[in-house]
């Protein structure tokens, strides 16, 4: 175990350091055990003032250290995080509840952008043009913006930092994390990591805190860009006051992505792909499925057998092995969840399974709830709507592709998206038309691999570039275009026409 999991108080981390800063404090839970064996300090504006600080001095060297001494530094953080990874799944299953194998696979996704950061001495080559007029050459180059933030949600505390900090520190920035309040520690961890693997004191820094410590990011002078990944309502306040403060923003909001299933689909991986993509994570993921949309005689076939999957699931602490499905993050998370369910009862859904009121025995403080099945939602009820962000899966019927298709684009989020069927045209169309960022063919949650990048469109996505992949190089750095001649090609007497190619 390390030094952050044993301490009764979690603090921040500023100019390469432990470090203390605000005065208020919040519990963080175990929610399979349910109970809090440590506080977290929330940090101030002060806190926020001594991370740019930092950062702010140590950006200008870094920034101008050749990219392929930035990128060794990143290769031995990776080698740091592969040493280490099963810790952080543990600290992760610890805090956020998910299962430990599912954290393994969180950490390795993460694991997967610090390498691809890895290569930027590549990623920042820049453009030459040779003569662009006589005796003039043009070439652009992409520099670092100089402090940059991060704020990230609950159920990715370690991959989703990595959409982020690889990427901008390797460009040649310095980055300040502020995580969730739920799961600090992988993040402290990380930049303890990054702290032995070389880094410069000040690059990187975690400011724990809630809405005070984003806000003095959001309105600090001297930082310059933020990316956000959290809820849509925070994400659309973050870009706005963002903007408004001239900064660069990226903001990644929910999401409540569809599944298509066609009747010529493989009904086995389709019924596979829903029980994995709907209850993995217990729902705690932006690309959770939680529409499943059924087409023609398919919903008869597939809700029996994914109400006894549904029923079957094996619910408990997630460092058990062969748990399937852990705890809800929070008490209030579980309450919201099972409210939802109870919406849905009076919308007239027809409940298949109701997760409500699992008890997992060894556990009773635990924030459990089972997997939950609806049938026969329609698209005007809030179950459909909203974002519930837990294990409930509603199925929504369809006679045809058509209508799926356009149930789709109608919905106001467009994160990732599936289609299941096994007709390759059927699969074109679908890829082709549908409505949202990120889209899966027999695939249920297609999050695109590191050089790739991951966004949504619609509301769950502000902003103009992805997260990582080349749109994080384009995101965390700007471009500049170089004209250059020399003595010996200079024309002689001024010039008052606008320059074309001589
Ligand atoms: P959240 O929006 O509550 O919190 C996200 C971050 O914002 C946290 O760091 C939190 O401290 C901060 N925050 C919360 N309220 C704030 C406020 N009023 N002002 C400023 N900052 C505030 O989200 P969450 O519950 O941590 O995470 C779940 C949500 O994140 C879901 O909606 C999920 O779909 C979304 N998510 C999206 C993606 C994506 O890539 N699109 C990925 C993961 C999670």
């Amino acid at each position: 175990m390390n030094a952050y999991t044993d301490k009764a108080e979690v603090g921040h981390f500023i100019n390469g350091r432990k470090a203390t800063g605000g005065t208020r404090r919040q519990p963080i839970y175990n929610p399979a055990i349910g109970t809090a064996a440590r506080d977290l300090l929330l940090g101030d504006a002060d806190t926020v003032e001594a991370a740019v600080a930092a950062a702010r001095a140590a950006q200008p060297a870094w920034g101008d250290m050749p990219p392929i001494r930035r990128a060794r530094v990143m290769l031995d953080f990776l080698s740091l995080m592969n040493r280490h990874r099963d810790e952080i799944a543990a600290m992760i299953t610890a805090e956020h509840g998910k299962v430990f194998s599912d954290a393994q696979g969180e950490v390795q996704r993460g694991i997967d952008i610090v390498e691809f950061a890895c290569g930027v001495p590549q990623l920042l080559k820049g453009d030459f043009t040779d003569q662009v007029s006589t005796g003039i050459d043009n070439w652009t180059l992409r520099q670092p913006l100089g402090v940059v933030a991060g704020v990230t949600p609950f159920n990715f505390p370690c991959m989703v930092p990595c959409w982020m900090f690889p990427v901008a520190i390797a460009c040649g920035n310095a980055f300040i994390l502020k995580p969730s309040e739920r799961d600090p520690s992988p993040s402290l961890f990380m930049a303890e990591l990054l702290r032995q693997a070389g880094l410069p004191d000040g690059i990187f820094s975690v400011v724990q805190g809630d809405k005070v410590v984003v806000d003095a990011l959001l309105t600090h002078p001297d930082v310059r860009a933020l990316s956000f990944v959290g809820s849509t309502p925070i994400a659309q306040y973050i870009y706005e006051t963002g903007a408004h403060h001239g900064k660069r923003v990226q903001a990644l909001g929910g999401a409540k992505n569809h599944m298509v299933v066609m009747p010529d689909a493989d009904i086995d991986q389709a019924v596979d792909a829903l029980i994995g993509a709907a209850y993995g994570s217990a729902g705690e993921r932006c690309m959770a499925i939680s529409v499943a949309v059924l087409v023609g005689e398919v919903g008869d076939r597939i809700v029996p057998i994914l109400a006894e999957r549904a029923r079957a699931l094996r619910i408990g602490n997630g460092m058990q092995p062969e748990v399937e499905m852990g705890p809800i993050v929070t008490r209030q998370a579980l309450e919201r969840i099972e409210g939802y369910i109870a919406i849905g009862q009076q919308e007239g859904a027809n409940l298949v399974v109701d997760g409500r009121g699992h008890r997992v025995a060894g556990h009773e403080q635990g924030f459990f709830t089972g997997g939950t099945l609806f049938d026969y939602v329609t698209p005007a009820m809030r179950i459909y709507r909203e974002e519930i962000f837990g294990p409930v899966l509603v199925c929504v019927r369809v006679p045809d592709f058509a209508a799926a298709l356009e149930l789709v684009n109608a919905h106001e989020y467009g994160n990732g998206v599936a289609c299941f069927t096994g007709d390759g045209q059927i699969a074109r169309e679908f890829s082709r038309r549908v409505q949202a960022g990120m889209v899966g063919i027999n695939v249920p949650i297609p999050v695109p691999m590191a050089w790739h990048g991951f966004g949504g469109w619609k509301k769950s996505l502000f902003g103009d570039m992805h997260a990582y992949g080349e749109e994080g190089v384009r995101f965390y750095t700007k471009q500049k275009s170089v004209m250059q001649r020399w003595a010996s090609s200079l024309g002689r007497g001024a010039e008052f026409a606008m320059p074309t190619a001589k």
